[in-house]
């Protein structure tokens, strides 16, 4: 009797044993209490709450925007996230990482008027944070600039001691006074993303609705779980956003159901849309959150910058 116990004290009572039947037997799922409708991403959208006003500021989530695909929606999810975070009352630092300037050029700034860029930021070690940042334009916003200068970082950080960190190293002063750092990645996997993850808390992959949106993001998974392991293991994908997003085709809704698949509960729920107006607002050199104000894309980016701010700001 006693060696069907073998953790009992010899002296004490047989213990009385639940059937292992009844103890494993499955209870009978809850009748679907859940009514909230489906989510384009085909799972219940969950309510999404504005983010709780700020009464201090910092330390800052650096966030990486990345996907070595270019024309994903990076820049555009930078700029429009940022934007929609300002408006949420959060201290908001957009890092241009991509040497065509996007970033720089979406927020109205001319790439040949520049004074200091990221690239002498990482650089020049007598240049500081303060000497590069720049208004955005948007109240609560500020951006650090780049343009093609930052080809040449990437060239002449190879010789450099803990080329990985430099990024890291030079927003390091940044953090405390910020909420969010964005970081717009250029479309590859080179020295400068790498640099940017290592800078990271987090990253997002926007990832266009269309079939070969999944192609080349083993590898990106690949070399985000090498950062993770090798030079930043508090690196977490705070998620993967569908972007260029069309409900009226089939095949939209066919690739989101692979990417909830593919990245489980990664996948945000919001889901950006295809429209003119985020060109539109490029050319206006503003986000759209200004540009078009009451537009559906507009109102996908605060609604990301809900989802956003839910699972990994305000926790
Ligand atoms: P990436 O930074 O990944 O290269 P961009 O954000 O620059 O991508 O977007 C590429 C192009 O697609 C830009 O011209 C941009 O205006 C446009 N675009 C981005 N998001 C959308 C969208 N949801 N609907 C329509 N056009 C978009
Ligand atoms: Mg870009």
């Amino acid at each position: 009797m006693s060696d069907l116990l073998p953790f009992a004290r010899p002296e004490a009572e047989p213990e009385v044993v639940a059937e292992p039947e009844a103890a494993v037997e499955e209870a009978p799922a809850p009748p679907v209490a859940d009514d909230r409708p489906l989510g384009p991403t085909g799972r219940p959208m969950p309510v999404l709450p504005d983010p709780k006003p700020l009464t201090e500021h910092g330390p800052a989530r650096v966030i990486s925007m990345c996907n070595q695909k270019g024309g994903v929606g990076k820049t555009t999810t930078t700029i429009n996230l940022g934007a929609a975070l300002a408006e949420f009352g959060r201290r908001v630092l957009l890092v241009d990482f991509d040497p065509q300037g996007s970033l720089s050029v979406g927020l109205g700034l001319n790439p040949h008027e520049m004074d200091k860029t990221v690239y002498n930021l990482l650089m020049d070690r007598t240049t500081r944070l303060e000497d590069v940042v720049v208004p955005s334009g948007v109240p609560g916003m500020h951006l650090l600039p780049s343009n093609i200068d930052l080809s040449a970082a990437e060239v002449q950080l190879v010789n450099e001691v803990a080329r990985e960190q430099t990024l890291q190293r030079v927003l390091a002063p940044a953090i405390a006074a910020y909420d969010v750092i964005l970081i717009d990645c250029q479309p590859s996997l080179g020295l400068l993303t790498v640099n940017a993850l290592t800078a990271s808390n987090g990253v997002i992959v926007p990832l266009e609705c269309e079939y070969f949106a999944l192609r080349g993001v083993a590898l990106l998974k690949n070399t985000i779980d090498k950062v993770q392991e090798r030079l930043n293991p508090k690196l977490e994908i705070d998620g993967v956003l569908g972007t260029m997003f069309d409900g009226r085709t089939l095949h939209g809704r066919e690739v989101l159901e692979r990417l909830v698949q593919a990245w489980g509960d990664h996948v945000f729920h919001t889901v950006i849309r295809r429209t003119v107006k985020f060109s539109d607002s490029t050319v206006a050199g503003e986000p759209i959150t200004s540009y078009a104000s009451e537009s559906t894309g507009a109102e996908a980016y605060r609604q990301l910058a809900r989802e956003v701010a839910l699972r990994c700001l305000d926790v």
